[in-house]
């Protein structure tokens, strides 16, 4: 059941799914796995974002070598059902065999029979044209409900799009923040024409110098209590915020420290008002011209 009370964002339905609404932040989980943190401090973090309804749970194969795909699979083990699963294939695992394969790794180490969305790390050398027909068929086999991609700039998600099935492609998962903006220029209005979902990754910025700059940055603290939350709920309700009148982003916060979950689905009632909103854009200004992808 969707909460009406908070923000949310419509997956299209496509030729075999209905539209489904997702909560505008999820829950990341890179670096989860590698021993950073307790394994069982992890866990509890999932399942806590899990109830406090971050219900989106995004992993990749990528992540600890499958080790954070462990972890999701232990924190969702007996509630599958209450999450949004979503997993990524490493671009050169992308072919007609090597995708089944590597989507069944996935759900072996994530305990479950499907995945919600599968996608495409970022782009590589196998045709996509092929990527798609292996989507498509584990689509058939009930292993994937859709599929997605991520790391894709406007070009390449014309032409993705352009591709039989390609207008199925339900996201395109790309970095973006308040410190990196540049994707406001083509690829957001792209998104936001062909109706596609946009999923926000490093939406806290991750870590190290930049980081620590947007969160201590004057206008920031200044924005962030005046509206008596912290800067991180700022960034991520500003990255989740309405545009043109549409929500189409999900941001996916990645955090193992409790105190860091609550803050992260507070956030979700946080409501950025105009003279907020003015004030950031004049510091942080939208790109006036097109920049490359910002990767990380
Ligand atoms: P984030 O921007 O989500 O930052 C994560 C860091 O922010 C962690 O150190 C976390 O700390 C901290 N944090 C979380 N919540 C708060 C808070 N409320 N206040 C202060 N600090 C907080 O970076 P990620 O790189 O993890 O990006 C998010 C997710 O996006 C990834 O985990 C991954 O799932 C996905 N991703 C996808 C990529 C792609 O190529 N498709 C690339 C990069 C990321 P702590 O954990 O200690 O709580």
């Amino acid at each position: 059941m969707t909460d009406h009370r908070i923000p949310h964002v419509t997956l299209p339905a496509t030729a075999h799914e209905s539209a489904l609404e997702l909560p505008a932040i999820g829950q990341g989980t890179w670096y989860m796995g590698e021993n950073l943190s307790p394994r069982r401090d992890e866990v509890r973090a999932l399942q806590h974002g899990l109830e406090l309804g971050l219900t989106l749970i995004d992993t990749a194969e990528m992540y600890a070598d499958g080790g954070a795909e462990e972890v999701v699979g232990e924190a969702l083990a007996g509630r599958r059902d209450q999450a949004f699963l979503v997993s990524k294939v490493y671009p050169w695992n992308a072919g007609r065999d090597s995708a089944i394969a590597a989507c069944e790794r996935s759900l072996k180490r994530l305990g479950t029979d499907h995945l919600d969305l599968y996608l495409l790390h970022w782009p590589g050398n196998i045709p996509l044209k092929e990527t798609l027909e292996a989507f498509e068929r584990l689509r058939e086999q009930g292993k994937i409900r859709r599929f997605g991609v991520s790391n894709f700039d406007a070009d390449e998600l014309e032409t993705l799009h352009a591709l039989p099935d390609g207008n199925a492609c339900a996201v395109n998962q790309v970095l973006y923040h308040l410190g990196s903006r540049g994707i406001e220029y083509a690829l957001r209005p792209l998104m936001q024409r062909l109706g596609m979902p946009l999923m926000a990754y490093c939406p806290l910025a991750q870590a190290g110098k930049l980081r620590q700059d947007l969160f201590g940055h004057p206008v920031v603290r200044e924005v962030a209590d005046g509206l008596g939350i912290t800067p991180a709920q700022l960034l991520l309700a500003w990255a989740i915020r309405p545009v043109a009148g549409r929500r189409n982003v999900i941001a996916i916060p990645k955090a193992v420290q409790p105190q860091h979950i609550e803050q992260n689905a507070g956030a979700l009632t946080v409501e950025l008002d105009d003279a907020s909103l003015a004030r950031l854009d004049e510091t942080f200004p939208a790109p006036d011209h097109k920049e490359p992808l910002d990767i990380i």
